[in-house]
């Protein structure tokens, strides 16, 4: 049985490469970022809040604001990584305090609901060979037949509805419990935004949960089918715990250990620079290269003649319209092809689109099948391109 979790999912579709890293090589992890250390400590004080209710005590704000300073304390290393050079731990702190304060005054005495389970794990099967596995951060049961899957976020970005209304990890849970409780008619989805004192709510129709299932299956299928596992870089790379080990990084890293004033001299930044250089240099080269080519036609229009002549030799003007059509953004697409297929004509130009189809073959988008009856077509040869990108 192959055991998935959203985050799994969501960790592969982020970077297949961290995927690999957090999934398959698993190599001592990096220390927490603040953001996520944070969030971790506020969802234990909720934990602790939320198990004393379900015991008939219900603690005073300071007791919640305590449990968290307490945890903090307990959890903390000083290796805790810190992205943003203008926040120190203590602004994270803080943030973590007045969210937890809000979210008491917000919902005490906590009687909205029954909580039915606290970080409770959750299962649901997909077929024979796959499941899925998560934790809901509280199962509220609010009356007959009606439930909450309540979700804490630290974030400072609020969800959009739009967002929320698609959101994955959720609806499983929603699926799960549909599947372990029997008194489920109507499930309510609720993110609460600690840091902006707001909740997002959603649910889902049962034809949406249907069709979620089947995607996360294919999803599912198609991450297991993977042999290569490339980095993708974005913005996300700052709070990666895999950073210097990721190969994206990691020369970085080694260069960045390297002796004072020897980081220049290493052989791998030595050749980065000198492209670079070059790069800049062909750059300027082209650049005025098509300022001799608009000279070059003003004059040969001027004189009305279609050759000028150096001292090494000449250049001939030559003169033409380019054809333009709707490209595959353009509304206006589909009308030509329309107007193509009745003219007859569709046949005659319409050619195979080379380039998405070998995308698919090349990012394993076709079915087993389908990429067996292409193979006698295909031949790979192996390349190298180099995407530059600049110090800020
Ligand atoms: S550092 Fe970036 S590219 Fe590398 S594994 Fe992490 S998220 Fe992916």
């Amino acid at each position: 049985m192959s055991v998935f979790s959203h985050s799994r999912i969501e960790s592969y579709e982020t970077c297949p490469k961290k995927y690999e890293f957090a999934y398959l090589i698993k190599p001592p992890k990096g220390p927490d970022g603040i953001e996520a250390f944070m969030g971790s400590r506020a969802h234990d004080a909720l934990e602790w809040l939320y198990g004393e209710v379900k015991v008939c005590r219900v603690p005073d704000e300071e007791d919640l604001v305590g449990r968290f300073r307490q945890v903090w304390d307990a959890e903390w290393k000083d290796d805790v990584r810190i992205v943003r050079p203008d926040r120190t731990a203590d602004d994270y702190r803080a943030i973590g305090e007045k969210a937890l304060r809000d979210y008491y005054r917000r919902y005490h005495p906590f009687d909205q609901a029954v909580t039915v389970g606290l970080e409770l794990r959750v299962t649901l099967p997909l077929d024979e060979d796959h499941e899925i596995i998560g934790y809901i951060d509280r199962l509220d049961r609010v009356s007959d037949g009606v439930w909450e899957i309540h979700d804490y976020k630290t974030a400072a970005t609020l969800m959009t509805q739009d967002k929320a209304d698609a959101n994955r990890q959720l609806a499983l849970y929603e699926l799960a419990i549909r599947q372990m409780y029997a008194d489920v008619r109507e499930v309510t989805l609720v993110w609460h935004y600690l840091a902006l004192d707001c909740e997002v709510r959603s649910s889902r129709t049962p034809e949406q949960l249907a069709d979620l299932r089947a995607q996360v299956l294919e999803s599912v299928k198609h991450i297991e089918a993977q042999h290569s596992f490339p980095a993708r870089t974005s913005n996300l790379c700052d709070w990666c715990e895999y950073r210097p080990l990721c190969p994206a990084w990691k020369h970085l890293y080694q260069t960045e250990a390297l002796p004072e004033g020897t980081r220049a001299e290493e052989s791998g930044v030595v050749l980065v620079d000198e492209y670079l250089r070059i790069s800049d240099e062909m750059a300027a080269l082209k650049a005025r290269q098509d300022e001799l080519k608009d000279a070059i036609a003003t004059r040969a229009a001027a004189d009305g003649v279609d050759r000028l002549f150096g001292t090494g030799g000449s250049l001939k003007v030559f003169r033409y319209t380019s054809i333009g059509l709707p490209d595959a953004k353009d509304p206006r697409r589909s009308e030509l092809e329309a107007e193509l297929r009745e003219m007859g004509l569709w046949e005659r130009f319409a050619v195979l689109a080379s380039y998405p189809l070998s995308r698919a073959i090349g990012d394993g988008a076709l079915a087993p099948g389908e990429l067996e009856r292409l193979e006698p077509f295909v031949t790979r040869c192996e390349g190298v391109k180099l995407y530059p990108a600049r110090n800020r």
